[in-house]
Parts: C-alpha cells; structure tokens; sequence
C-alpha cells in the first residue's frame, strides 16, 4: 500500500498552481510538480539533484539555516533569489516538514515566482535614486555620463547613447555614445521618419523597440547606420521637456532578444526625470555660451537662471549673493532676507561642520564633493532635503561659486514610504486570515500613505463587500452592485482597471455618500486575471494623490492579492493534505467493512459449502473494488491524468445501458428515461457521472428516478429527478466537495467530488435543486463540443 499512497499523494501537489517540491534532510528532491517546469526545468532531470545547486552563494546561509530548523521540525519561510535555466529568479517559499502524511524527515516547499513585484519595488527604489543623482547636475556631459554609469546598473547593454534635438539644423545630434566603455564619435541625422532608428523616434516622439535586429531586416521603420559593432537588440525612447520631443536615450546590445518590455518600461520612467535635468542642462548650456561671447549684463543673466528648474545660489566669500525664485520657493523665505546671509544659516545643524568643510576645501583647490545630498532647513524650520552640485562660475566679474539644488524632500519621503510598505508587504504575507490581511491593508493606506480614507472591497458574486475601511466616521456604502452601472469602485472591478478621480463632484460614475471626499483612486486586487476585489483611497482636497502613491496602492494591491491567493493555497493544501489523511483512511478502514464480511463467508465455507457464501464473498469483493476504484479516479481526476481520447457521445444510450446496470442493484424501483438522441463531444469517463447520481438517488432511498433531457445550439442539459429524502439548502453545495456526506455512515463521499470533476473537465456545470412535492434534481449542463 505504500507505495500506491506515495505515488497517489504526492500527485495531489499537481494541483497547486505553485510549484511544490519535495526533498530529503540532505537536500536531494524526491517530487516536483508540473509548476516547475515553468522555471525552465526539467522535471525528470530535476528530480534527484540537490536543491542546494539552485541557491546563489549570498542566501546559502539562510537556506542552510531554513534546513536546519525544518530538521528540528518547524516550518520556514523566506524570499530569496533561485538559479533557473531562465536566469536568477526572485521566489517566495515556504516549507513544512512531511511528518503529517507518513512520510517523517522529507519536507516540502512551496515556491512562488515573485520575481515581477520584487523587481518593481527595485526598479521603484533606483528611480528615486536615478532622480536625486542627476536632477541638479548642471553640466551637459556630466549629467550624460552619470547617466551612463547609473543605468548601467540596471540595464544590460553594450552601446549607449543620448540624442538631442536641434531645431535650427533640424537634425538629432548624438551628443553622447559609449559602447563598452570607449566613447564614439557625435554624429547627426536629419529628422524625418526614415533617415535613421534615432530620427524615427524623434520624428514620432514614439519609443522604439527592436528585439532582434536581423530577424526584422526585411521590415524596419529607417535606415540602420553601423557605427561600431554589430547590435542586435535595439532600445530607444523619446525625451520629452515641457511637452516637447528634446532627443532620445538609446541602448543596444550584440545579443539578439536583449530586451523586452520590461527594459522598456524602464528606460521609459527613467527618461522623464532624465529629460527634465537635460532641458535644465541645455538652458544653462546657453548661458555658459552667452557669458564666453560676450559679457552678458546683470539682467540676462539672472533672467536665464530664473528660469532653470533647478534652485540656483551663488555664494562670495560664504555669502549668499544671488539666489533665485525656485530657492525661495522651496524654503519659504524672500529675496531680501537671503542676501547677504551665510549660506550656512539654511544648512540643517546636523551637516553644518561637513558643508563648510567642502566649501573651504573648493576654495583652497583641494579636491572637494561636488555633488551630494544635503539637509536644509526651510523658514518654519522643517527638514528639506536636497540634491547639490556646485561650480564655480564668472560672477560679475569674480569667481564665485554657483549651487545648484534640487528638493528631493518629496523623493526622499516616496522612499520611506515605500521602505515602510516594504514591511508592510513583508506582515501581509505572514496574515492568517483574510480579515488580517484586508486590516493591515487598510492601515497601512492609512498610516504610512496617510490617506483620509481607505477600504477595501470584496468581490463576492454579483456584489461588492466592503469589508474593512478605515478613516470616516460615518460608515461609507457597504454594498455595491458590482454590475450597477455607477460607482467608481465596481467599475474597477469589472474593468480589472485601476481608475483615478482627481476630482468627484466632476466623476459621473461617482455616487456621493455626503463625505468631504474630493479626489478618489481605486485599483483592483487582481490574480491571474481573478478580481478578488478593490482597495479604495480618497482624500478631502481635489487633485491630490500623485501618480507615485498611486503606483504604490498599486504595489499594495498586488500583495494583497497574492497574499490572498497564499491563504487559499493553504486551505487547499490542508485539504489536500486531508484528502491524503482521509484516502488512507477509506482505504484502510472503509475496506476493512466488506473485506471483514468476506473473511465472515470463507469461514462459514469452511465450515460447509454454500452458493449464497460465495455470492456473499463476490458482492463483498466487488464493494471493495468499487471503494478502491472511487479512490483512485478521484486522485487521477485531481492529478488532471486523465487523458482519454475524445469520442462523439450519444447521451441515450449511455444512460439507458448505464440505467439497466443500476436497475440489477435495486428492487421496486422505477427508472424513466425520457429523452431524444442527442450527440456530444466527450471523454467516456462521463459514464461515471450518469452512474453515480442515478445511483445515489437509489442509494439514498429514491423509489423513482427520472431522466429528462433538452439541448439548443450549443448546450444540453440533463434533469435527474428523484422523490428521496432531498438535500437541506445549506448542503447543496457542499456535498459536491470530497469527503462531504449527510450522514457519516455510508458512501466515501467521493462520488460527487468525481460528477464536478469530469463535469467540469467538459467545461460544463452541475448542481442540485429541490423536487418537487419530495427529493432532488441533480442538473448537468454540458457543452456539445468543447472549446480547446
Ligand atoms: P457517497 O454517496 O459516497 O457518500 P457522494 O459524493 O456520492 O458520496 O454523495 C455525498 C452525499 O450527498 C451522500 O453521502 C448523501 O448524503 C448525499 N446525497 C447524494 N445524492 C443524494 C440524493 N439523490 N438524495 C439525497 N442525498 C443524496
């Protein structure tokens, strides 16, 4: 028996929609399921190596460490990065030790892929990295060379080069290039759609993606100009500054298929920040021009610095001379009052000592940071945090030296936030109970994104529950039609979209509740293409959740989500697991009854012979052989090994021969089948389900049974109607489960779990209704042919 239980429990991991693997205390794989091969695997090689070859030497410890208290019998779990055929992956896994199912000292995991969420809360944290680093670099080449090491970071790629528009000669000109280190030559192209790659993406201010160049030879948009070696993979994206196009950032690689949509989405967030700090290089590019020409009188010169997007300050012997409009803004203070000050006065205490070391040490020619971050203070004396790069310029007729800062207080708030979701991220996974899981949503919408209102909705048929929320007194509507028509939050969920109202009282689809909500985001909880449901968020002024805290609702979206698909997983594990406890059980205690029966005949067969003992001990064999049958379906079926040919079917005369083997079981009963020929596509396993209700229905005390049948174009459904007992409304459901009987008596329970099975394996539906004066009508509706 062991080894039909090992085979067959196992099996029951097939189901998960996770990949689950099974290993030994040394760490040598037993079992994998299917889900493995989504990694890249395959499944037979994969079995037998040592999991500890798929672990990247950083986590090593931490996995050895998992093991060890897997061995003293506790359960693990950790985010980690695993080697796979496809490349390092980040996963999530947790593991339990087997000992439950008989199987003492292997254990099991579970491994999810969260390699996309993880990559976005990266990608989220280099922005605001990539953001601060650059936005206050005035320097053209400076900037375009930071850039360069920066996105090297990040992005893989042998070539890469930033393009600039110049309207006057009306061509691109690719200021910067680099392919492996080495600069390359400044070249031009006219701007129209086909002289080049560059020009066509800046002729369309569209980004372009070629994924491998000599594949679509035949077929691309311009020209391609070879300038070094021979690039494969083509990657480039449009700068936009002030709603127009000011050049391009381009990547290539010599390896074909290099990239794909995800370098694409970033190089497309990392270029907007780019763009503004190079539409600020360029307009202080042409002052540095116009001062080299000609002495430029006071005016223009201020006029130019006005307008950078940057705060600018020039500083004479540790006074403040020169400060512009966007300096003041940003630290609340007026012109008059910053003159002439020490520039120290708005250096937060903390960094004093080390701002004025670099000062001097610039002074002096000693080599000095130029760029760093630095911590102000503003006029009500809260914490300002800025980006700062400095040079020293002509001023007047002097030298001074010329700041420029860029407030990235709001960048440095986004990156505590998100730190702070990070651990919230971290506990959801850790809930155990749906409630906790929406509480600590709502909270940490609440708390760490101080939202005045959040909640979240969940999809439960046709409506919408909202199940926690947190922020108003007044309670907020707490059903929705989730087909209504109206409201914001079902429209989310029906369009699995997320959908930002800046402002309400202009939102048709708003329904107003009478709150002081004016600015409202929804974005769906979303699986798999499954909308478990919304988190909701509003705030009292109009236009006041940026597109930053949104993306991170978005984030917290997906973590509810999966934390939600986590829980139900493990349900279905623990039943899983049940299954296993309870199949051992029907094989071990439910075969005990007829095979007890049958040793009962053989002993009276000893004592003489009779025809009515061995009918006995033959009706006994065969409940066994039922039993053990069932079992075995039932965990084919689970396991998804069925694997029939499909056959035209005709239902009448299925159910009637099907009808006529019953009838032998039963006296005083009566059988009716009252349909026509109808044809179907399906698997001969369908017999089973015609079986087991018309049985049941017999079983469980029916004396009459009916068959009826009716189809149109595409659907036929079959009425089993029989005048037994019936089935209590709160059970009509439940007994299409595994194991779930009215009485604990009879049956194993399974044979309903087996109707919904194949059923459903013909895309079709069951359930139960009421008879009518007494008994149930079991209701099959199958498709005539399948959808594949
Ligand atoms: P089993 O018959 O092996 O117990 P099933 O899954 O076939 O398992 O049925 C589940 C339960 O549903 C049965 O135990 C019985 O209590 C109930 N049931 C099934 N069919 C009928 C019926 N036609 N009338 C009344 N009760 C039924």
């Amino acid at each position: 028996m062991k080894g039909v239980a090992e085979e067959e429990s196992y099996g029951i991991l097939d189901n998960l929609k996770d990949a689950a693997v099974v290993f030994d205390m040394e760490g040598r794989i037993l079992f994998a399921n299917q889900i493995v091969e989504n990694y890249g695997f395959r499944r037979e090689e994969f079995i037998g190596t040592n999991l500890l070859e798929y672990i990247p030497a950083e986590f090593k410890s931490q996995v050895l460490e998992d093991m060890k208290k897997l061995k003293e019998g506790h359960s693990v779990e950790r985010e980690i990065r695993v080697i796979t055929p496809k490349g390092e992956r980040w996963v999530e896994y947790k593991g339990s030790p087997l000992e439950g199912m008989g199987k003492n000292g292997n254990i099991l995991v579970i491994i999810r892929d969260v390699h996309e969420r993880k990559s976005k809360e990266d990608e989220l944290r280099m922005l605001y990295e990539f953001t601060h680093k650059i936005s206050s670099i005035l320097e053209l080449d400076e900037l375009l060379k930071l850039t360069y090491e920066e996105l090297k970071k990040v992005l893989d790629f042998d070539t890469y080069s930033v393009g600039l528009v110049d309207k006057k000669e009306n061509v691109v000109r690719i200021e910067f290039s680099m392919e492996r280190g080495r600069r390359l030559q400044k070249r031009s192209y006219k701007i129209s759609p086909e002289t080049s790659l560059s020009s066509w993406v800046v002729y369309h201010g569209k980004p372009l993606l070629i994924d491998s160049l000599e594949e679509r030879i035949d077929n691309l948009p311009a020209k391609v100009h070879v300038i070094g070696g021979e690039t494969q993979s083509f990657l480039a994206v449009p700068l936009f500054f002030r709603n127009e196009v000011i050049g391009l950032i381009n990547i290539q690689s010599f390896k074909s298929r290099a990239y794909g949509e995800r370098e694409l989405r970033i190089l497309e967030t990392l270029s907007r920040p780019l763009a503004m700090a190079i539409g600020n290089a360029l307009l202080y590019r042409e002052l540095e021009e116009k001062i080299k020409k000609v002495r430029v009188e006071r005016e223009r010169y201020r006029t130019i610095l006005e307008n950078l997007i940057v705060g600018i300050v020039v500083i004479h012997n540790g006074k403040i001379i020169y400060a512009n409009k966007l300096m003041e803004d940003a630290l609340g203070y007026r012109t008059q009052d910053v003159m002439g000050e020490s520039f120290l006065k708005f250096v937060h205490p903390e960094m004093r000592e080390y701002v004025l070391e670099n000062y001097t040490r610039r002074m002096m020619g000693l080599p000095a940071p130029r760029n760093y971050i630095i911590k102000l203070m503003d006029s009500k004396g809260h914490v300002k945090w800025a980006q700062l790069s400095t040079s020293i310029v002509d001023w007047e007729g002097t030298q001074a030296e010329l700041v420029s800062l860029q407030d990235i207080t709001h960048l440095k708030e986004m990156e505590r936030r998100l730190m702070a979701l990070v651990k919230v991220f971290r506990d959801i996974k850790m809930a155990r109970s749906k409630e906790e899981v929406y509480e600590m949503a709502v909270n940490a919408l609440f708390r760490v994104l101080n939202f005045s209102y959040a909640a979240v909705g969940v999809v439960e048929g046709e409506k919408i529950i909202m199940r926690k929320s947190i922020g108003y007194e007044e309670p907020d509507i707490q059903v929705l039609d989730l087909y209504g028509g109206r409201g914001v939050v079902a429209w989310v969920a029906r369009n699995r979209r997320p959908y930002y109202v800046p402002d309400v009282q202009k939102e048709p689809l708003y329904i107003s509740t009478g709150q002081v909500t004016r600015c409202e985001y929804a974005t769906p909880i979303i699986v798999d293409d499954r909308v478990f449901g919304v988190l909701d968020v509003e705030r009292e002024k109009p236009n006041s959740i940026t597109q930053e805290e949104r993306d991170l609702v978005d984030m917290l979206a997906e973590h509810v989500a999966v934390a939600l698909v986590g829980l139900e997983r493990q349900e279905e594990l623990q039943k899983a697991k049940n299954f296993q406890e309870l199949m051992v059980h029907i094989l071990s205690h439910d075969l005990k009854n007829p095979l007890a029966v049958s040793s009962g005949y053989v002993e009276m067969l000893r004592e003489e012979y009779s025809e009515e003992y061995v009918d006995g001990i033959h009706r006994a064999l065969r409940e066994s052989f039922n039993i053990i049958e069932k079992v075995r379906l039932f965990s084919r079926l689970g396991s998804g090994r069925i694997r029939e040919e499909r056959k035209n079917i005709s239902l009448k005369e299925r159910i009637e021969s099907i009808g006529a083997l019953i009838l032998k079981k039963y006296e005083n009963v009566k059988l009716l089948i009252n349909m026509e020929e109808i044809n179907i596509e399906g698997y001969p396993i369908l017999d089973e389900v015609f079986l087991n209700i018309i049985d049941n229905a017999f079983k469980y005390g029916a004396t009459r049974v009916s068959v009826d049948a009716s189809e149109d174009s595409s659907v036929v459904e079959i009425r089993i109607a029989d005048n037994g007992p019936g089935i209590p409304d709160d059970m009509k459901e439940k007994i299409f489960e595994p194991f779930e009987r009215l009485s604990s008596q009879t049956g194993s329970g399974l044979g309903l779990a087996i109707v919904k099975m194949i059923v459903e394996l013909h895309q079709g539906k069951v359930w139960v209704e009421d008879n009518d004066p007494q008994g149930s009508v079991f209701v099959i509706q199958l498709l005539k042919s399948m959808k594949r």
